[in-house]
């Protein structure tokens, strides 16, 4: 029989997990003259003693998808030094939350979200001002673009992202609102897709912009099962959840 203390503790699980993504990481093939990407880890759905492990673990950067569940565990790790990325879609009612803890926002897809996330930003750097603490630094913000085909978008039209011909605008949008830095495009890749194809279709996007916006070089594209095919076509930010953390819970 096995005795309770000859199980794996949880923190011997994440780090071997991570351990396997940071040796795929490093193994994957990049752009000549790439850095690394970034490795954020998706801790959606799992609780704040995992994040704390992480942490301990050299994880510096965290994503969450939902305001609710993010600002609780921010609030609760303040002590961390974590930098935590917004991925969800965000309702821009949610941007006032979102920007007393986020250092960046992936999901930015609509002129009207720019606009909130802006105001935000203002209001946040004044009530800062008001209880004497410094200013907050910039809200990063990625262009989440929609690579998803039009056959695919008629069949489930919730929002996945701008269409490309919209990215230019919403790039202007951003550059031109106070307290927003522009730093480049998200996306997910299509299921009905090649994610090596969507990828590239990504990357060229990517060039497109940088062509207006020379710092908006971040990609951030990738995820447990496609972070190779990420790496590969220039992805600077990976967002991987499920290979590092376990399968999610099923219900959201
Ligand atoms: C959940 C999520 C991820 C992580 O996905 P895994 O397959 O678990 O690695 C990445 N990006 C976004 C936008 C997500 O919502």
């Amino acid at each position: 029989m096995t005795s309770l203390s000859e199980l794996p503790s949880r923190a011997d699980e994440l780090r071997d997990r991570l351990q396997r993504v940071r040796n795929r990481i490093a193994a994957a093939g990049r752009p000549a003259g790439a850095a690394e990407p970034h490795l954020i880890v998706v801790t959606k759905y799992f609780p704040a003693s995992d994040v704390e492990i992480l942490a301990e673990l050299g994880v510096r950067e965290v994503g969450e998808n939902k305001d609710q569940e993010a600002a609780a565990k921010a609030a609760g790790l303040a002590h961390l030094d974590l930098a935590w990325h917004f991925i969800g879609q965000l309702q821009s009612n949610k941007a006032k939350s979102v920007v007393r803890y986020a250092a960046s926002v992936h999901s930015v897809d609509r002129p009207s979200l720019v606009t909130a996330l802006g105001r935000a930003m203002a209001a946040e750097q004044q009530r800062r001002d008001g209880e004497g603490r410094p200013p907050r630094a910039d809200l990063s913000c990625f262009l989440q673009v929609e690579l998803r085909s039009d056959a695919a978008r008629a069949a489930d039209p919730g929002r996945g992202g701008a269409l490309p011909a919209d990215l230019a605008m919403l790039a202007d949008a951003v550059a031109g609102t106070p307290g927003l830095v522009l730093s480049g495009l998200m996306a997910v890749a299509p299921l009905d897709q090649d994610a090596s194809g969507a990828f590239a279709r990504l990357r060229e996007l990517s060039d497109q912009l940088r062509a207006d916006h020379p710092d908006a070089r971040s990609i951030s594209a990738g995820m447990s099962s496609d972070l190779e095919a990420a790496a590969a076509h220039g992805a600077t930010h990976l967002r991987i959840g499920s290979d590092v953390l376990g399968a999610r819970p099923p219900v959201r």
